[in-house]
């Protein structure tokens, strides 16, 4: 996957496209692929990198949600079940089976969450990854020795999957890529064009590093922006309501120390009626999330005091030894594109199922849901558009179709004794991911910003060098893009 390629397949086709996608998160990456392994033409902009909003932000779980089954909402669970199966199919080295722990510190909650739990493990049916069951008090603390004992009365073991959402967002684009479809990073959509009849039929973008402009016509155009969907909806019609609720989420990330074993912490309820998750990701340890409803969205959200202080507080009432801000390595922040309810409470009451919206504009928008059901909400998503643009039927292959396994990239020098990362993925992510700053490389081609924003900041100036040498680069282009990377690492790191 190229940026050079694609540009040259985007100027070579002058037919409209079956479908143009606006947005390269999981939900228009998931769109790409499903209707190019249909065979339709597929184009995908992005305004900035594949990833950049909400799409590499995530708690990183492929899962039911067992939260979700608290409120009864069987359906979404069962659903997202089930596609958490197929993925785990489709992406054996992309998505991995993860033991979560509840512990428990009253009598109530191994008889109440164990019986949750079995529901759970029954609506997984034949997709499930192994059963949960009760641990005793030896068993919780062989599992999470880093785990507070008092008053502890044992856990229920449960599993799920996981993942590194950028990763698998950029195996995904390249796989889409196979299948013929043209995703171009660095485009961002300015504007949309209608046609005699006042429907929406192509859009105009802007390549973002050359400032050229360029249109591009589709049969129908697709709104997977994610939390700016409505954005782009006023485009279409300025008296447009909105339909998002943008939320919020936190997360923050410490050595492997706070939690060395291989299993994760699920607490099913935080003071605000929520679930909290210490998870063991990439040799760290990842503790999240809140939800906090936010006016406007922004590509680079910004964590409140608040959120820091609850994630801290929550996780000390849990840890024998409380984190503290020092003993953070990094902190990122999400904004979930959920779906506006005319009746709901807060964010967190929500729901995470997703909706197709067809404006009469033509416009259609596909927001909501969640990571793991990605595949099934394109599915749903090029059904209907296939059908309001009248294309030819055929049938969703995704279900059994594999997804391409990362690179190993060859061992060459790593660039921070600290992470794993190594010189030869830099070059590997310039050449074949369609990585164009340093920010792609360290933010997404590899962890390293979200892991340690430290390390990521050390590790910028040899990146910047690297990349240079990739895309052609004068002296001072390292020198902007590390400053450009510093200003936004900033906002990771809190002392
Ligand atoms: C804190 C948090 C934790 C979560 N944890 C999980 C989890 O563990 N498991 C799970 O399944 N789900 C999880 N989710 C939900 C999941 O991450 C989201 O549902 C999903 O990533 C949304 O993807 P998206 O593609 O719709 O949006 P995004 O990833 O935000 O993508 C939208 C894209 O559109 C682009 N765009 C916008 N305007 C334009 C334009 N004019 N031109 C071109 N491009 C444009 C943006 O730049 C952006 O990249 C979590 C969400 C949050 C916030």
């Amino acid at each position: 996957m190229n940026r050079y390629d694609m540009y040259r397949q985007f100027l070579a086709w002058t037919a409209p496209w079956d479908m143009i996608v606006v947005g390269g998160g999981a939900t228009g990456v998931g769109v790409a692929l499903d209707g190019a392994a249909r065979g339709y033409r597929m184009l995908l902009l992005e305004q900035s990198d594949f990833g950049k909003g909400t799409s590499s932000r995530s708690t990183k779980l492929i899962h039911g949600g067992v939260r979700y089954l608290e409120r009864g909402n069987i359906s979404l669970v069962m659903e997202a079940l089930k596609e958490r199966g197929l993925l785990a199919r489709n992406a054996p080295r992309l998505v991995r089976n993860l033991a979560f722990v509840v512990p428990n510190y009253d009598w109530w909650e191994a008889p109440f969450y164990g019986l949750g739990l079995k529901l759970y493990d029954l609506l997984a049916g034949k997709y499930g990854f192994g059963h949960s069951r009760l641990l005793s008090c030896e068993e919780t603390l062989a599992r999470l020795p880093t785990l507070k004992t008092e008053g502890l009365r044992g856990g229920i073991i449960y599993y799920d999957g996981q993942f590194d959402d950028a990763r698998l967002l950029i195996q995904l684009a390249a796989t889409a890529a196979a299948q013929g479809a043209v995703l171009l990073n660095y485009a961002r959509v300015t504007g949309l064009m209608k046609s005699a009849d006042d429907l929406i039929d192509g859009v105009c973008f802007q390549d973002i590093e050359t400032g050229e402009e360029y249109t591009a016509r589709a049969r129908v155009v697709i709104n997977a922006a994610g939390p700016f969907s409505d954005a782009l909806r006023r485009e279409a019609d300025p008296s447009a309501e909105p339909m998002i609720a943008p939320s919020q989420g936190i997360h923050l990330v410490f050595d492997r120390s706070f939690l060395p074993g291989d299993s994760a912490i699920l607490v099913p309820r935080t003071r605000d009626g929520r679930v909290l998750f210490a998870i063991p990701w990439l040799r760290h340890t990842v503790v999240g999330t809140t939800d906090t409803p936010v006016l406007e969205p922004v590509l680079e959200p910004i964590p409140t005091e608040q959120e820091i202080d609850f994630i801290l507080e929550t996780a000390s009432l849990y840890l024998a030894r409380k984190p503290t801000c020092a003993d953070v390595l990094s902190v990122f922040a999400g904004i979930r594109p959920l779906v506006r309810s005319a009746q709901s409470g807060g964010t967190a009451t929500l729901s995470r199922d997703h909706t197709i919206r067809i404006d009469p504009s033509g416009l259609v928008t596909i927001c909501g849901g969640k990571w793991t059901t990605y595949r099934r909400m394109a599915e749903d998503c090029v059904d209907q558009a296939a059908m309001l643009a009248r294309l030819p039927e055929r049938p969703c292959r995704t279900a059994d179709l594999a997804i391409d396994p990362p690179h190993e990239a060859a061992t060459s020098a790593r660039l921070h004794p600290d992470l794993p990362y190594t010189e030869a993925q830099v070059i590997w992510a310039a050449r074949e991911e369609m990585a164009r700053t340093v920010e792609d490389v360290l933010a997404r081609r590899t962890r390293a910003l979200f892991l340690n924003a430290r390390a990521a900041l050390a590790m910028a100036p040899r990146v910047a060098e690297l990349l240079a040498g990739e895309l052609g680069r004068d002296g001072r282009w390292k020198q902007e893009q590390v400053a450009a990377f510093r200003q936004i690492a900033r906002n990771y790191l809190l002392s």
